[in-house]
């Protein structure tokens, strides 16, 4: 199908030549240009087909001989790719920390993709380096809020760097700890340094039997593996229990004064500024007095929550994020930057230096090179679309949204008190949060019962949690997704939970409502409901006789 010439002067028309102005690839064109909205929702998750299936549509190992012509191509996305992607941008899609974007990123990205620029060096990036480096200073400012001075000195400067720009959260944390490590681990007389040594000739020089970083088991999994990438090892990521939701500052300086005894140094705490499963915020202000009085670095990761911080309303929820060494904030997630937007800021324009690096065809000394300090090499242009949403939306904009999302949360917590079929697990904080259904019956029995009831009753509405959770996405109308907590009310037993994140403004009361409907008529046709009403009656039973 669609075979076109092999043949130079193809190729050269391929790189050169608009299609013809009603060709498929002008249609999609234009028909995403009309609407987006309308474009996804004719391709709603379908059920119908299983992943199984698709399997099959992309299972060609070899490199197709032949050129194809772009319409037909461009047909064949159409069918085997677009009709089975997922509609982030639906309103009832509120399961995860991807959602609906502004209008505006469509027309805008293709200035990105058509300059085609590379941030890693000036000679392929120009403007755009002091545009990148500016979106930085945007970032410090709003994190720290130092003078005008402060900022005429460093923003521009060759020497300095006020943050990395990055493709998300992971990079953004990992490059963080790297700035942390190399700063700690940095060259004396007589040792060149971790950068140059390696870890084993740091753990020796300093006589460290190991480096740990310190942070609640709510930590996102990029902690896991930047421990792991930076060579300290995935068993030094000291995560504790956080029974009240939030990491315990005492606790913190418990351990990190336990591991530190043994041998061992303490690299870094790491407080969440919005952890990704709740959205709580651990106390930033304690934790970076216990950072310094056990004399290491203090990063906070806000890749979701620090967008908060543009809100006058809700920004004191982060209080104490100026006292950290480094934070983590995704511009792709509550920033609503299209994908491949993290960073990672550093209070302390020295900090980047730790990691500069330099080399003689680009990253020339002295040169602003923005390569020279990123973890990164060739990176696109994607600073611009932050710099577009901070003019378009500005800080105003951003707060109305921040604080929209924030009561909507509340709101839909209040219907998940009010409605006896459901128990909130956890309040939201910021724009999440968790909740179950569970037949009132079974909450009214999990308040009388034993630990081993308790037990048996929870496995029974996790599976539960989970039945409804996969028919509603199965359904295709709407999307919750889901996880596994520890409650203060559960004892320690983790539970399952649904999980919801409310980003998208286009969401509704009434979406919420209608979600809540769906599933407890999902939940009501199962047969464990039935078994979970029988048992709790046993239970009560049993508890009210003892
Ligand atoms: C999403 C998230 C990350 C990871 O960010 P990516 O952009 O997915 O790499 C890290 N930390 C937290 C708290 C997050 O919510």
């Amino acid at each position: 199908m669609g075979e076109a010439q092999v043949s130079l002067k193809h190729l050269f028309r391929v790189f050169t030549k608009p299609e013809h102005k009603d060709s498929k690839l002008a249609q999609i064109e234009q028909h995403l240009s009309d609407n987006i909205m309308d474009f996804l929702s004719q391709h709603v998750v379908t059920k119908k087909t299983s992943l199984e299936e698709i399997e099959q549509d992309f299972s060609l190992p070899a490199v197709p001989e032949s050129p194809e012509f772009v319409s037909s191509h461009a047909e064949s996305l159409l069918e085997k790719l677009v009709a089975h992607s997922v509609n982030t941008y639906s309103p009832t899609f509120i399961g995860h920390m991807t959602s609906a974007l502004p209008y505006f990123h469509l027309p805008l990205s293709k200035l990105l993709v058509g300059l085609n620029q590379n941030l890693v060096k000036i000679e392929t990036s120009k403007a755009f380096t002091p545009l990148e480096r500016q979106v930085l200073g945007m970032m410090h400012n709003l994190i720290y809020d130092r003078d005008e001075p402060f900022y005429e000195e460093y923003l521009h400067s060759a020497r300095h760097a006020l943050g990395a720009f990055c493709s998300g959260g992971t990079i953004a944390n990992i490059t963080a700890l790297w700035v942390a490590r190399n700063k700690l681990l940095g060259p004396q007389p007589g040792f060149s340094g971790v950068a140059r040594a390696g870890l084993a000739a740091a753990y020796r020089h300093y006589d460290i039997g190991n480096l740990g970083v310190i942070c609640s088991k709510r930590g996102h999994y990029s902690l896991s593996k930047a421990v792991d990438a930076l060579g300290l090892g995935r068993e030094q990521l000291l995560s504790l229990p956080c029974p009240a939701q939030t990491l315990n500052p005492e606790d913190a300086l418990r351990e990190g004064r336990r591991y530190q005894e043994a041998g061992n140094k303490v690299l870094a705490i790491v407080g969440i500024g919005g952890t990704t499963e709740t959205g709580h915020v651990d106390p930033l202000d304690e934790l970076a007095d216990v950072a310094k009085e056990l004399g290491c670095w203090f990063h906070v990761d806000a890749a979701w929550g620090g967008a908060t911080l543009f809100s006058s309303n809700n920004r004191s929820k982060l209080n104490g994020i100026a006292k950290a060494d480094s934070v983590t904030i995704d511009a792709h997630k509550q920033m609503y930057v299209p994908m491949g937007a993290g960073m990672a800021i550093f209070k302390d324009p020295e900090d980047a230096n730790a990691v500069r690096h330099h080399a003689q065809y680009i990253l020339r000394e002295g040169s602003k090179d923005l390569g020279a300090t990123t973890l990164e090499g060739s990176r696109n242009g994607m600073a611009m679309m932050v710099y577009s949403t901070l003019h378009i939306l500005g800080r105003r904009g951003y707060e109305l949204i921040i604080d929209q999302n924030i009561e909507k949360a509340q709101s839909f917590a209040s219907m998940i008190d009010a409605h006896e079929d459901f128990a909130l697990t956890t309040t939201p904080t910021l724009s999440l949060l968790t909740y179950r259904v569970c037949p009132p019956q079974v909450q009214k029995a999990l308040s009388v019962a034993g630990d081993a009831d308790k037990v048996r009753l929870n496995q029974k509405v996790d599976r539960l949690v989970v039945g409804v959770q996969k028919a509603q996405r199965e359904a295709g109308k709407s999307f919750v997704s889901r996880t596994r907590l520890e409650c203060p009310n559960t004892n320690s037993q983790a539970i399952t939970v649904f999980r919801v994140v409310l980003a998208n403004p286009l969401t509704t009361k009434t979406d919420l409502q209608n979600i809540l409907a769906e599933q407890v008529e999902l939940a009501k046709g199962m047969r464990i409901w039935k078994e979970l009403i029988k048992l709790a009656d046993q239970v009560s039973h049993t508890s009210a006789s003892v």
